[in-house]
């Protein structure tokens, strides 16, 4: 499978350029660029599939003549530690939990697959350097999955305030591989910063520098693999129509969710679950898209005001535009509503989700009742409660206790340099560290 720019039909690259270079020089992003039926591979699975299995047999059919299935098992094998898990509610709902990678979000997913087949790719190749903007557990996420991946140096970038979660020893200096720095400015800045340095290609190829951010195809391609398992394992109770409400802020779980159908898997609809930040949505329905200015709401990582995805969604609306008026439903759902759900969720499953979820259940609930019956929604939840315990007791009255693996997310750590947002600081704190 060949990948293309969202601007252009022209000049395709292979998942590996696509991979290591991040962004073509046009201002697009990286999509595939055919349609692939994979129907073959996965109708055949089923409930005893492993996650690991499914990856391992999907990815190298469809990077077929870049991975062969041996390597395509050892960057399953090496990635995923951790697995999805499928609950069937009843006959309406099931849960896909996406929140047991070390991070306690599905973003554990894309960035481990990532940093796997980023190191088998390279193995005949020069060293690469990724780098990356975040906020605060996408940092520790990346750390996780790049640590000690032969012939690659991971630099994260951090705004103003605190670091968490990074362990000193995997720093260079330490013999590690990893390079956290502080920028003296806004989130927007460093990502400014990550997209200037990638386009500076002279720059960006002396140290093969290459992003591990959402704007890598190499993340969203693995994120269309957990609707694959999920489908595999809710197929035999299947009697209608199959959605799934994915919650949705900078958008890439959807577009995987979308690249999941294109790739043969029988689905009727996605519900794009939206909080009051829902530009999205009037642009799913045909209007022209307008960034609107962020929220704050009781769902934070559904706050995102221009989607940097927004490339992505066009692109595909210019492919299919039938498909996204007809399969793609938006809801926005209110901080009342969306504490409301959580409650009733955990009335009625004994389950607590986290308030992006809650999200999704409450879209579901919505979006399904103008399908028959006999339809299923597969609910996506996209982090751990334990995350937004605060929005969690406010909704059920209950107190959820952080996992040892979460809770070492809140430890502070120490950059190894802090810098002002330009480029020459950048590249200056980068070369004290070879
Ligand atoms: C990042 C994130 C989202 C948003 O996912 P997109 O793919 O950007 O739409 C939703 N929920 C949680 C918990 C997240 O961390």
């Amino acid at each position: 499978m060949y990948f293309r720019s969202t601007k252009s039909n022209e000049a395709p690259v292979s998942f590996k350029e696509a991979v290591l270079h991040c962004l073509p020089l046009d201002g697009g992003l990286y999509v595939p660029a055919s349609v692939m039926d994979m129907r073959q591979y996965f109708l055949y699975m089923d409930t005893e599939t492993t996650y690991p299995e499914l990856a391992a047999t999907v990815t190298p059919s469809l990077l077929q003549g870049e991975l062969n299935p041996f390597s395509a098992a050892r960057v399953a094998e090496s990635a995923f530690d951790f697995e999805p898990e499928l609950r069937r509610l009843d006959e309406r709902f099931s849960l896909l939990t996406l929140y047991n990678g070390p991070t306690g979000t599905f973003k554990d997913f894309g960035i481990a697959f990532l940093a796997a087949v980023m190191e088998e790719l390279l193995k005949n190749n020069g060293p690469a350097m990724i780098i990356s903007a975040t906020r605060g557990d996408t940092g520790v996420s990346i750390a996780n999955a790049f640590r000690n991946r032969q012939n690659i140096t991971a630099v994260i970038l951090y705004p103003s305030g605190a670091i968490q979660g990074l362990d000193p020893a995997a720093y260079v200096p330490n013999g590690g591989n990893i390079i956290p720095i502080q920028v003296e400015g806004s989130f927007d800045e460093c990502q400014w910063m990550v997209n200037e340095i990638i386009r500076d290609r002279p720059y960006a190829d002396r140290y093969g520098i290459t992003s591990a951010n959402a704007i890598n195809a190499g993340r969203l391609l693995p994120q269309s693999f957990y609707f694959l398992y999920a489908f595999i394992k809710i197929k035999k109770y299947l009697n209608g129509d199959l959605l799934f409400s994915v919650p949705s802020g900078n958008f890439g779980n959807l577009i995987a969710g979308l690249y999941a159908w294109k790739f043969g898997m029988p689905v009727n609809g996605f519900i794009a679950a939206m909080n009051a930040n829902n530009a999205f949505g009037d642009f799913i329905k045909g209007q022209q898209f307008m960034p609107h200015p962020v929220k704050t709401t009781n769902s934070p990582a559904l706050d995102v005001g221009h989607p940097s995805n927004y490339e992505r969604l066009a692109s595909f609306y210019e492919e299919a535009p039938a498909v996204m008026r007809n399969m793609v439903f938006p809801a926005a759902i209110d901080n009342d509503e969306t504490l409301k759900a959580l409650e009733l969720f955990w009335k009625r499953y004994g389950i607590i989700l986290d308030p992006h979820a809650a999200v999704a259940y409450e879209a579901a609930q919505r979006v399904s009742s103008a399908f028959d019956p006999d339809s299923h929604v597969v609910i996506i939840a996209t982090g751990h409660p334990a995350k937004e315990a605060a929005t969690v007791r406010q909704a059920i009255g209950q107190t959820i206790d952080l996992p040892q693996r979460l809770a070492m997310l809140r430890e502070k750590a120490d950059p190894l340099a802090v810098i002002k947002p330009n480029l020459d600081a950048l590249e200056a704190a980068i070369a004290s560290c070879f």
